[in-house]
Protein backbone atom coordinates (compact mmCIF):
# COMPACT_ATOMS: atom_id res chain seq x y z
CA UNK A 1 0.00 0.00 0.00
CA UNK A 2 1.03 3.50 -0.79
CA UNK A 3 1.02 6.08 1.90
CA UNK A 4 3.45 8.47 0.63
CA UNK A 5 0.57 11.11 0.31
CA UNK A 6 -0.69 10.21 3.56
CA UNK A 7 3.00 10.92 5.21
CA UNK A 8 3.51 14.01 4.09
CA UNK A 9 0.17 15.11 5.28
CA UNK A 10 1.17 13.81 8.89
CA UNK A 11 4.63 16.01 8.60
CA UNK A 12 2.89 19.09 7.57
CA UNK A 13 0.36 18.75 10.55
CA UNK A 14 3.25 17.72 13.12
CA UNK A 15 4.27 21.16 12.57
CA UNK A 16 0.92 23.30 12.97
CA UNK A 17 -0.57 21.14 15.23
CA UNK A 18 0.32 19.12 18.58
CA UNK A 19 0.60 15.72 17.77
CA UNK A 20 -0.50 16.35 14.06
CA UNK A 21 -4.13 15.45 15.14
CA UNK A 22 -7.21 17.16 16.81
CA UNK A 23 -8.02 14.12 18.79
CA UNK A 24 -5.74 12.10 20.45
CA UNK A 25 -6.65 8.76 19.19
CA UNK A 26 -6.23 9.36 15.89
CA UNK A 27 -2.58 9.88 16.30
CA UNK A 28 -1.43 5.86 15.07
CA UNK A 29 2.18 5.16 14.86
CA UNK A 30 4.22 5.85 12.35
CA UNK A 31 1.29 8.10 10.76
CA UNK A 32 -2.19 7.99 10.09
CA UNK A 33 -3.46 7.98 7.16
CA UNK A 34 -5.63 10.80 5.98
CA UNK A 35 -8.99 10.02 4.54
CA UNK A 36 -10.02 11.67 1.32
CA UNK A 37 -13.23 10.59 1.81
CA UNK A 38 -16.65 8.11 2.86
CA UNK A 39 -18.21 5.81 0.50
CA UNK A 40 -20.86 3.79 1.63
CA UNK A 41 -19.07 1.27 4.29
CA UNK A 42 -15.69 2.72 3.16
CA UNK A 43 -13.31 5.29 3.43
CA UNK A 44 -10.49 6.38 0.74
CA UNK A 45 -7.56 7.97 2.09
CA UNK A 46 -5.36 10.42 0.44
CA UNK A 47 -3.24 7.89 -1.67
CA UNK A 48 -6.79 6.41 -3.05
CA UNK A 49 -6.40 3.34 -0.43
CA UNK A 50 -9.62 1.78 0.19
CA UNK A 51 -10.82 0.26 3.22
CA UNK A 52 -13.86 -0.90 4.57
CA UNK A 53 -14.60 1.17 7.72
CA UNK A 54 -15.62 0.32 11.12
CA UNK A 55 -14.85 2.93 12.67
CA UNK A 56 -17.73 4.98 11.25
CA UNK A 57 -16.37 8.20 12.99
CA UNK A 58 -16.32 7.01 16.73
CA UNK A 59 -20.10 5.65 16.22
CA UNK A 60 -21.87 8.66 14.96
CA UNK A 61 -22.25 6.89 11.65
CA UNK A 62 -25.17 4.91 12.09
CA UNK A 63 -26.26 5.15 8.37
CA UNK A 64 -22.59 5.07 6.88
CA UNK A 65 -20.35 7.44 4.81
CA UNK A 66 -23.67 7.84 1.51
CA UNK A 67 -26.26 9.70 3.40
CA UNK A 68 -30.03 8.93 1.86
CA UNK A 69 -31.42 11.62 -0.27
CA UNK A 70 -33.56 12.80 2.49
CA UNK A 71 -30.70 13.39 4.94
CA UNK A 72 -28.53 15.32 2.47
CA UNK A 73 -31.55 17.45 1.28
CA UNK A 74 -32.53 18.57 4.34
CA UNK A 75 -28.64 19.53 5.53
CA UNK A 76 -27.48 20.64 2.24
CA UNK A 77 -31.08 23.00 2.50
CA UNK A 78 -30.12 24.14 6.42
CA UNK A 79 -26.72 25.03 5.42
CA UNK A 80 -28.01 27.10 2.43
CA UNK A 81 -30.74 29.39 4.13
CA UNK A 82 -27.77 30.43 6.29
CA UNK A 83 -25.61 28.20 9.06
CA UNK A 84 -27.28 29.52 11.85
CA UNK A 85 -29.13 32.50 13.42
CA UNK A 86 -28.51 32.78 17.37
CA UNK A 87 -32.31 32.23 17.90
CA UNK A 88 -34.38 29.11 18.29
CA UNK A 89 -35.70 27.13 15.20
CA UNK A 90 -38.28 24.37 14.74
CA UNK A 91 -36.12 21.78 13.40
CA UNK A 92 -34.21 21.55 17.08
CA UNK A 93 -38.34 21.06 18.25
CA UNK A 94 -38.91 18.54 16.36
CA UNK A 95 -35.44 16.91 17.02
CA UNK A 96 -36.45 17.27 20.48
CA UNK A 97 -39.87 15.91 20.16
CA UNK A 98 -38.46 12.71 18.67
CA UNK A 99 -35.67 11.86 21.20
CA UNK A 100 -38.49 12.68 24.02
CA UNK A 101 -41.40 10.36 22.29
CA UNK A 102 -38.94 7.03 21.70
CA UNK A 103 -36.25 7.31 25.04
CA UNK A 104 -38.43 5.95 28.07
CA UNK A 105 -37.00 8.32 30.60
CA UNK A 106 -36.99 11.59 28.71
CA UNK A 107 -39.02 14.30 28.31
CA UNK A 108 -37.21 17.23 27.65
CA UNK A 109 -33.85 17.77 25.81
CA UNK A 110 -31.08 20.29 26.11
CA UNK A 111 -29.05 20.24 22.98
CA UNK A 112 -25.24 21.26 23.08
CA UNK A 113 -22.46 20.48 20.50
CA UNK A 114 -20.59 17.38 22.39
CA UNK A 115 -20.66 14.14 24.43
CA UNK A 116 -18.38 16.02 26.54
CA UNK A 117 -20.26 19.40 26.85
CA UNK A 118 -23.66 16.78 27.44
CA UNK A 119 -21.80 15.36 30.42
CA UNK A 120 -20.13 18.37 32.31
CA UNK A 121 -23.50 19.65 32.20
CA UNK A 122 -25.53 16.69 33.10
CA UNK A 123 -22.99 16.64 36.42
CA UNK A 124 -23.64 20.48 37.26
CA UNK A 125 -27.56 19.79 36.65
CA UNK A 126 -27.18 17.03 39.10
CA UNK A 127 -25.12 18.68 41.68
CA UNK A 128 -27.62 22.37 41.45
CA UNK A 129 -30.40 19.90 41.51
CA UNK A 130 -29.59 17.75 44.93
CA UNK A 131 -27.44 20.68 46.41
CA UNK A 132 -24.75 17.98 46.90
CA UNK A 133 -21.34 17.97 45.16
CA UNK A 134 -20.00 13.97 44.68
CA UNK A 135 -19.99 11.73 41.89
CA UNK A 136 -20.08 8.20 41.59
CA UNK A 137 -18.55 6.61 38.36
CA UNK A 138 -17.07 3.05 37.26
CA UNK A 139 -13.71 2.40 36.81
CA UNK A 140 -13.03 1.82 33.46
CA UNK A 141 -16.11 4.17 31.84
CA UNK A 142 -15.39 7.11 29.94
CA UNK A 143 -17.11 10.77 30.14
CA UNK A 144 -15.37 12.94 27.56
CA UNK A 145 -12.70 15.17 28.27
CA UNK A 146 -14.20 17.04 31.94
CA UNK A 147 -12.00 17.57 34.88
CA UNK A 148 -15.10 15.44 37.33
CA UNK A 149 -14.53 12.49 35.51
CA UNK A 150 -10.60 12.37 34.15
CA UNK A 151 -9.88 11.09 37.75
CA UNK A 152 -7.69 7.25 38.93
CA UNK A 153 -7.86 5.67 41.93
CA UNK A 154 -10.65 3.59 43.47
CA UNK A 155 -13.41 4.57 45.66
CA UNK A 156 -12.53 7.98 47.78
CA UNK A 157 -8.67 7.63 46.74
CA UNK A 158 -8.76 9.42 43.63
CA UNK A 159 -6.85 12.21 41.95
CA UNK A 160 -6.65 13.62 38.42
CA UNK A 161 -6.23 11.83 35.82
CA UNK A 162 -3.86 14.29 33.61
CA UNK A 163 -1.96 17.14 34.59
CA UNK A 164 -3.75 20.90 34.15
CA UNK A 165 -6.80 19.14 36.42
CA UNK A 166 -6.90 20.41 40.23
CA UNK A 167 -6.87 17.76 42.77
CA UNK A 168 -10.13 19.59 44.39
CA UNK A 169 -12.00 17.97 41.31
CA UNK A 170 -10.85 14.67 41.87
CA UNK A 171 -12.24 14.96 45.64
CA UNK A 172 -15.79 14.66 45.20
CA UNK A 173 -15.26 11.85 42.57
CA UNK A 174 -15.89 8.50 43.77
CA UNK A 175 -14.86 5.05 41.76
CA UNK A 176 -16.36 1.74 41.70
CA UNK A 177 -15.99 -1.22 40.25
CA UNK A 178 -18.72 -1.76 37.40
CA UNK A 179 -20.73 -5.01 37.55
CA UNK A 180 -20.07 -4.55 41.62
CA UNK A 181 -23.16 -4.28 43.90
CA UNK A 182 -21.91 -4.73 47.04
CA UNK A 183 -18.94 -2.22 46.50
CA UNK A 184 -21.52 1.02 45.54
CA UNK A 185 -24.01 -0.39 47.77
CA UNK A 186 -21.32 0.55 50.48
CA UNK A 187 -20.54 3.60 49.01
CA UNK A 188 -23.54 4.75 49.75
CA UNK A 189 -23.44 3.58 53.36
CA UNK A 190 -20.74 6.37 53.70
CA UNK A 191 -21.44 8.76 51.28
CA UNK A 192 -25.25 8.32 50.34
CA UNK A 193 -26.65 12.04 51.50
CA UNK A 194 -23.42 13.61 49.58
CA UNK A 195 -24.24 11.88 46.64
CA UNK A 196 -25.29 13.97 43.50
CA UNK A 197 -25.55 11.22 41.22
CA UNK A 198 -23.98 7.82 39.64
CA UNK A 199 -22.48 8.24 36.19
CA UNK A 200 -22.73 5.25 33.98
CA UNK A 201 -22.21 4.29 30.57
CA UNK A 202 -25.13 1.63 30.43
CA UNK A 203 -22.58 -0.69 28.63
CA UNK A 204 -18.72 0.23 29.13
CA UNK A 205 -18.43 0.94 25.19
CA UNK A 206 -14.72 2.48 25.79
CA UNK A 207 -13.14 -0.04 28.01
CA UNK A 208 -14.57 -3.39 26.47
CA UNK A 209 -17.15 -3.00 25.66
CA UNK A 210 -18.22 -4.71 29.30
CA UNK A 211 -22.03 -5.52 29.45
CA UNK A 212 -24.20 -5.08 32.74
CA UNK A 213 -24.83 -8.19 34.28
CA UNK A 214 -28.39 -9.29 35.62
CA UNK A 215 -29.34 -6.43 38.11
CA UNK A 216 -26.19 -4.32 38.07
CA UNK A 217 -28.75 -1.51 36.97
CA UNK A 218 -31.56 -1.88 39.14
CA UNK A 219 -29.14 -1.91 42.26
CA UNK A 220 -27.95 1.39 41.06
CA UNK A 221 -31.31 2.68 40.42
CA UNK A 222 -32.61 1.39 43.81
CA UNK A 223 -29.73 2.99 45.75
CA UNK A 224 -30.18 6.37 43.27
CA UNK A 225 -33.98 6.41 44.52
CA UNK A 226 -33.08 5.56 48.20
CA UNK A 227 -30.85 8.00 48.60
CA UNK A 228 -31.99 10.66 46.68
CA UNK A 229 -29.37 10.80 44.03
CA UNK A 230 -30.08 11.21 40.48
CA UNK A 231 -28.52 8.33 38.09
CA UNK A 232 -27.44 9.20 35.02
CA UNK A 233 -26.86 7.68 32.26
CA UNK A 234 -24.37 8.09 29.67
CA UNK A 235 -26.00 7.33 26.32
CA UNK A 236 -23.35 8.81 24.01
CA UNK A 237 -22.49 5.50 22.40
CA UNK A 238 -25.29 3.75 23.67
CA UNK A 239 -28.03 6.21 22.05
CA UNK A 240 -29.82 5.34 18.91
CA UNK A 241 -27.38 2.35 18.83
CA UNK A 242 -27.99 -0.02 21.42
CA UNK A 243 -31.62 -0.92 21.55
CA UNK A 244 -33.21 1.14 18.75
CA UNK A 245 -34.62 4.13 19.36
CA UNK A 246 -35.55 3.15 22.98
CA UNK A 247 -31.95 3.42 23.38
CA UNK A 248 -30.02 1.05 26.20
CA UNK A 249 -32.29 2.46 28.55
CA UNK A 250 -35.07 0.57 26.97
CA UNK A 251 -33.18 -2.31 25.80
CA UNK A 252 -32.94 -2.90 29.98
CA UNK A 253 -35.78 -1.44 31.40
CA UNK A 254 -34.25 1.37 33.45
CA UNK A 255 -35.35 4.75 33.63
CA UNK A 256 -32.64 6.77 34.38
CA UNK A 257 -33.01 10.31 35.95
CA UNK A 258 -30.73 11.83 33.38
CA UNK A 259 -29.34 10.82 29.95
CA UNK A 260 -26.83 12.70 28.31
CA UNK A 261 -26.34 11.61 24.34
CA UNK A 262 -23.81 12.28 21.64
CA UNK A 263 -22.97 11.14 18.36
CA UNK A 264 -25.96 9.40 16.44
CA UNK A 265 -28.64 12.19 17.46
CA UNK A 266 -26.61 14.65 15.48
CA UNK A 267 -26.42 12.41 12.07
CA UNK A 268 -22.57 12.99 11.92
CA UNK A 269 -22.27 16.49 13.02
CA UNK A 270 -20.85 17.74 16.35
CA UNK A 271 -23.45 17.68 19.03
CA UNK A 272 -24.16 16.17 22.42
CA UNK A 273 -27.94 16.62 24.13
CA UNK A 274 -29.09 16.69 28.15
CA UNK A 275 -32.56 14.84 28.57
CA UNK A 276 -34.44 14.21 31.28
CA UNK A 277 -37.92 14.49 33.63
CA UNK A 278 -38.93 18.01 33.25
CA UNK A 279 -38.63 18.72 36.42
CA UNK A 280 -34.84 17.68 36.62
CA UNK A 281 -34.03 19.51 33.30
CA UNK A 282 -36.08 22.59 33.90
CA UNK A 283 -33.26 23.46 36.54
CA UNK A 284 -31.04 24.53 33.63
CA UNK A 285 -31.61 27.68 32.73
CA UNK A 286 -33.73 30.29 31.87
CA UNK A 287 -36.29 27.86 33.39
CA UNK A 288 -34.16 27.30 36.48
CA UNK A 289 -30.79 28.49 37.86
CA UNK A 290 -28.02 26.03 36.52
CA UNK A 291 -26.29 27.87 34.06
CA UNK A 292 -26.08 26.25 30.92
CA UNK A 293 -25.77 27.91 27.44
CA UNK A 294 -24.14 27.91 24.10
CA UNK A 295 -23.25 29.65 20.57
CA UNK A 296 -23.69 26.93 18.44
CA UNK A 297 -26.49 24.52 20.73
CA UNK A 298 -29.13 23.03 18.88
CA UNK A 299 -27.29 24.02 15.49
CA UNK A 300 -29.93 24.12 12.69
CA UNK A 301 -27.22 22.12 10.16
CA UNK A 302 -26.81 19.44 12.83
CA UNK A 303 -30.53 19.40 14.33
CA UNK A 304 -31.46 18.58 10.88
CA UNK A 305 -29.00 16.20 9.90
CA UNK A 306 -30.11 14.38 13.65
CA UNK A 307 -33.72 14.36 12.78
CA UNK A 308 -33.68 13.37 9.68
CA UNK A 309 -31.14 10.44 10.09
CA UNK A 310 -33.48 9.18 13.31
CA UNK A 311 -36.04 9.57 11.35
CA UNK A 312 -35.10 7.50 8.31
CA UNK A 313 -33.78 5.27 10.54
CA UNK A 314 -37.28 4.50 11.92
CA UNK A 315 -39.04 4.06 8.87
CA UNK A 316 -36.42 2.13 7.42
CA UNK A 317 -36.29 -0.77 9.59
CA UNK A 318 -32.15 0.46 10.13
CA UNK A 319 -31.98 -1.11 13.65
CA UNK A 320 -33.13 -4.24 12.46
CA UNK A 321 -30.55 -4.17 9.65
CA UNK A 322 -27.34 -2.95 11.65
CA UNK A 323 -28.41 -5.29 14.36
CA UNK A 324 -28.61 -8.46 12.12
CA UNK A 325 -25.21 -7.28 10.53
CA UNK A 326 -23.91 -7.14 14.06
CA UNK A 327 -24.29 -10.57 15.24
CA UNK A 328 -23.20 -11.96 11.99
CA UNK A 329 -19.59 -10.17 12.99
CA UNK A 330 -20.19 -11.45 16.08
CA UNK A 331 -21.05 -15.10 15.48
CA UNK A 332 -18.36 -15.15 12.45
CA UNK A 333 -15.27 -13.60 15.41
CA UNK A 334 -16.40 -16.10 17.67
CA UNK A 335 -15.96 -18.71 15.42
CA UNK A 336 -12.55 -17.44 14.40
CA UNK A 337 -11.42 -16.77 17.74
CA UNK A 338 -12.71 -20.40 19.14
CA UNK A 339 -10.34 -22.08 16.20
CA UNK A 340 -7.28 -19.59 16.12
CA UNK A 341 -6.98 -17.32 19.28
CA UNK A 342 -8.84 -19.33 21.78
CA UNK A 343 -7.70 -17.41 24.39
CA UNK A 344 -9.38 -14.34 23.80
CA UNK A 345 -12.56 -12.87 23.92
CA UNK A 346 -15.60 -11.55 21.40
CA UNK A 347 -17.82 -8.89 22.94
CA UNK A 348 -20.43 -6.53 21.75
CA UNK A 349 -24.27 -6.33 21.50
CA UNK A 350 -26.71 -4.62 18.20
CA UNK A 351 -24.04 -2.83 16.12
CA UNK A 352 -21.20 -2.80 18.37
CA UNK A 353 -18.22 -5.07 18.53
CA UNK A 354 -14.57 -5.96 19.25
CA UNK A 355 -11.79 -8.73 19.54
CA UNK A 356 -10.85 -7.85 23.77
CA UNK A 357 -7.07 -9.84 23.88
CA UNK A 358 -7.61 -11.13 26.68
CA UNK A 359 -9.37 -14.07 29.09
CA UNK A 360 -8.64 -12.58 32.34
CA UNK A 361 -12.36 -13.07 34.59
CA UNK A 362 -13.48 -15.49 31.99
CA UNK A 363 -13.32 -19.36 32.10
CA UNK A 364 -15.22 -21.96 29.86
CA UNK A 365 -16.53 -21.86 27.16
CA UNK A 366 -16.02 -18.67 24.48
CA UNK A 367 -18.58 -15.78 25.09
CA UNK A 368 -21.48 -16.08 22.75
CA UNK A 369 -21.34 -12.38 21.68
CA UNK A 370 -25.20 -11.64 22.36
CA UNK A 371 -24.72 -9.65 25.08
CA UNK A 372 -27.92 -11.17 26.78
CA UNK A 373 -26.42 -10.61 30.49
CA UNK A 374 -28.06 -13.71 31.90
CA UNK A 375 -26.14 -16.17 34.14
CA UNK A 376 -29.26 -18.88 33.62
CA UNK A 377 -29.44 -18.34 29.58
CA UNK A 378 -25.86 -17.74 28.48
CA UNK A 379 -23.85 -20.97 28.23
CA UNK A 380 -20.62 -18.30 27.74
CA UNK A 381 -21.57 -15.70 30.62
CA UNK A 382 -18.67 -16.15 32.53
CA UNK A 383 -15.95 -15.41 29.27
CA UNK A 384 -17.38 -12.26 29.01
CA UNK A 385 -15.07 -9.22 30.54
CA UNK A 386 -17.28 -8.01 34.16
CA UNK A 387 -15.26 -4.49 34.50
CA UNK A 388 -12.43 -2.26 33.69
CA UNK A 389 -9.58 -4.34 35.82
CA UNK A 390 -10.90 -7.55 33.25
CA UNK A 391 -10.11 -5.65 30.65
CA UNK A 392 -7.13 -3.88 31.57
CA UNK A 393 -5.28 -6.95 31.28
CA UNK A 394 -5.49 -7.66 27.66
CA UNK A 395 -2.46 -7.69 25.84
CA UNK A 396 -2.65 -4.25 24.19
CA UNK A 397 0.84 -4.94 22.12
CA UNK A 398 -1.27 -7.54 20.10
CA UNK A 399 -3.93 -5.62 19.34
CA UNK A 400 -1.06 -2.82 18.24
CA UNK A 401 -0.16 -5.43 15.62
CA UNK A 402 -3.27 -6.77 14.35
CA UNK A 403 -5.67 -3.27 14.09
CA UNK A 404 -2.62 -2.21 12.11
CA UNK A 405 -0.50 -3.40 10.19
CA UNK A 406 -2.35 -6.47 9.60
CA UNK A 407 -6.36 -5.58 9.46
CA UNK A 408 -4.97 -2.10 7.94
CA UNK A 409 -3.17 -4.05 5.23
CA UNK A 410 -5.60 -5.70 4.23
CA UNK A 411 -8.02 -3.08 3.82
CA UNK A 412 -9.55 -3.12 6.85
CA UNK A 413 -10.13 0.21 9.41
CA UNK A 414 -10.65 -0.60 12.79
CA UNK A 415 -9.89 1.59 16.06
CA UNK A 416 -6.80 2.36 17.36
CA UNK A 417 -7.68 1.51 20.90
CA UNK A 418 -7.69 -1.82 22.16
CA UNK A 419 -10.12 -1.29 24.65
CA UNK A 420 -12.74 1.19 22.12
CA UNK A 421 -15.81 -0.08 20.31
CA UNK A 422 -16.39 -0.78 16.96
CA UNK A 423 -19.17 -0.46 14.90
CA UNK A 424 -21.53 -1.81 11.60
CA UNK A 425 -23.22 0.86 9.91
CA UNK A 426 -26.39 0.42 7.35
CA UNK A 427 -24.17 1.18 4.71
CA UNK A 428 -22.33 -2.18 5.46
CA UNK A 429 -23.36 -5.10 3.43
CA UNK A 430 -23.78 -9.07 4.57
CA UNK A 431 -20.41 -9.31 2.11
CA UNK A 432 -18.25 -6.66 4.03
CA UNK A 433 -18.82 -8.33 7.18
CA UNK A 434 -17.87 -11.55 5.42
CA UNK A 435 -14.38 -10.21 3.90
CA UNK A 436 -14.01 -8.37 7.03
CA UNK A 437 -13.96 -11.71 8.90
CA UNK A 438 -11.67 -12.91 6.24
CA UNK A 439 -9.42 -10.52 6.80
CA UNK A 440 -9.66 -11.40 11.22
CA UNK A 441 -8.77 -15.04 10.51
CA UNK A 442 -5.63 -14.32 8.74
CA UNK A 443 -4.75 -11.68 11.40
CA UNK A 444 -5.31 -13.85 13.81
N1 LIG B 1 -19.38 9.80 26.81
C1 LIG B 1 -19.12 8.65 26.16
C2 LIG B 1 -19.73 7.38 26.65
C3 LIG B 1 -18.29 8.65 25.04
O1 LIG B 1 -18.02 7.50 24.42
C4 LIG B 1 -17.73 9.86 24.61
C5 LIG B 1 -16.85 9.90 23.44
O2 LIG B 1 -16.49 8.93 22.83
C6 LIG B 1 -18.04 11.03 25.31
C7 LIG B 1 -18.87 10.96 26.40
C8 LIG B 1 -17.48 12.34 24.86
O3 LIG B 1 -18.07 12.71 23.66
P1 LIG B 1 -17.34 13.76 22.69
O4 LIG B 1 -16.13 13.07 22.15
O5 LIG B 1 -18.38 14.06 21.64
O6 LIG B 1 -17.01 14.95 23.50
Amino acid sequence: MNHERSRELYDRALSVAPGGVNSSVRAIQPYPFFVEKGDGGHVIDADGNRYLDFVMGYGPLLLGHDLPEQVQSAIQQRAAEGPMYGAPTEVEVELAEFVARHVPSVEMVRFVNSGTEATVSAVRLARGYTGRDKIVIMQGSYHGAQESTLVEGEGCHTSPSSPGIPESFAEHTITVPFNDPEYVEGVFENHGDEIAAVLTEPILGNHGIVHPVEGYHETLRDLCDDYGSLLIFDEVITGFRVGGPQCAQGKFGIEPDVTTFGKIVGGGFPVGAIGGKSEIVESFTPAGDVFQSGTFSGHPVTMAAGLETLRYAAENDVWEQVNELGAQMREGLTDIVADRAPEYTVVGSDSMFKVIFTRDGASGENHCGSGCRQRESCPSYDACPKNGADVDRAETERWERLFWPAMKDQGVFLTPNQFESQFVSAAHTEADIEEALEAYKEAL
